[in-house]
């Protein structure tokens, strides 16, 4: 029998524009790990919603529509892309305005949530079979429901006047502020820094810094095997 290398999962929670993007794909190519950005899963499915004529206060549509989704994963480079029914919602579409102004309307929905739930997890089979040392997954429940029992959880977060500096610096309209207040007073997976996760203030850290900070006991523990 072969003995299966050690698979590791990284979560990275916290708030609009706290860094984690920046930070998980840096880690992705750094340690060998599938980067699965579950923000861009959460959009994908809120610009199908929207295409649909779905509305997020019709909640019969809404779970009739999260029951008829069928998920796929494309690679990316180390990236995990969603496919809905076969097809790839593109980049400008799941960052456009009105995705920005619908997505934690339709993310606070549990049966959303919960469409979402498997198709998460799965992607652990993703980097299984594409040969990937783990997974690094950036969201806001990873480390408290995805996956609670990741070996790494951290929670990112950053004053709000400098996460809308970074947002406006991206070029991006998007109002951060009222997401992450619906985002952190949902009832289902509020966004929230996991009990026992690492807490990490960003605000005064340039890109690199907080990629150092996560990446030294991830190193660590890597360099044990
Ligand atoms: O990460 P990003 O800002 O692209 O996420 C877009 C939205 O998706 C969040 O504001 C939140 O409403 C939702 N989301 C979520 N749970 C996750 C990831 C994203 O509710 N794990």
């Amino acid at each position: 029998m072969t003995a299966h290398p050690p698979f590791f999962i990284i979560a990275i929670d916290g708030g609009a524009a706290s860094g984690k993007s920046t930070s998980s794909k840096v880690l992705a190519d750094r340690f060998n790990l599938l980067h699965v950005d579950t923000g861009s899963f959460y959009r994908g499915v809120t610009a199908e919603f929207l295409r649909l004529g779905v509305s997020a206060v019709d909640s019969p549509a809404v779970v009739a529509a999260a029951h008829a989704l069928h998920f796929g994963t494309r690679l990316h480079r180390r990236s995990a892309v969603m496919e809905l029914g076969g097809r790839v919602v593109p980049d400008a579409e799941i960052r456009s305005r009105v995705v920005n102004e619908n997505v934690s309307h339709f993310a606070a929905i549990p049966a959303v949530r919960a469409a979402l739930l498997a198709y998460q997890r799965g992607q652990t089979g993703v980097a299984r079979t594409h040969h990937f040392r783990g997974v690094v997954m950036e969201g806001r429940d990873i480390g408290s429901v995805i996956f609670p029992d990741a070996d790494f959880r951290f929670f990112l977060h950053a004053d709000p006047v400098e996460r809308a500096r970074r947002r406006e610096k991206e070029g991006g309209h998007d109002s951060i502020a009222e997401r992450d207040r619906l985002d952190s007073t949902r009832k289902t997976a509020p966004l929230a820094c996991p009990v026992g996760a690492l807490s990490i203030d960003t605000t005064h850290l340039t890109p690199a810094q907080v990629v150092e900070t996560l990446a030294a006991p991830i190193a660590a523990k890597f360099s044990r095997g």
